[in-house]
């Protein structure tokens, strides 16, 4: 039984590791890569949540009547920044 939690426990901290890396290329790239509007190619003010689908601000607001569905390029960021330090807290954790 205790063997068995041992096993399990290794495999999430795996999975956590594999899941660090992407989510760093993906800082990286955050960082690096300014976003541009899907439509125009303009510098982009807003994302899609969940999606790497980016509009300027004008493209947004012709696209989507209802823009709650939309978040800030930096808040977007942020997110995944926040993300990465979860996971970090989370590796440094003790299993
Ligand atoms: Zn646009």
């Amino acid at each position: 039984m205790a063997e068995d939690k041992t096993i399990f426990l290794r495999d999430v901290r795996i999975l956590v590791d594999k899941l660090q890396k992407t989510l760093k290329t993906k800082k990286h790239n955050h960082i690096t890569m300014p976003k541009k509007c899907l439509i125009c190619e303009d510098s982009a003010e807003f994302a899609i949540k969940n999606s790497n689908d980016y509009y300027c601000k004008e493209c947004a607001e012709e696209q989507f009547n209802d823009i709650s569905c939309l978040v800030p390029v930096e808040e977007a960021n942020k997110t995944s920044e926040e993300a990465i330090d979860q996971l970090e807290e989370l590796n440094k954790t003790e299993l």
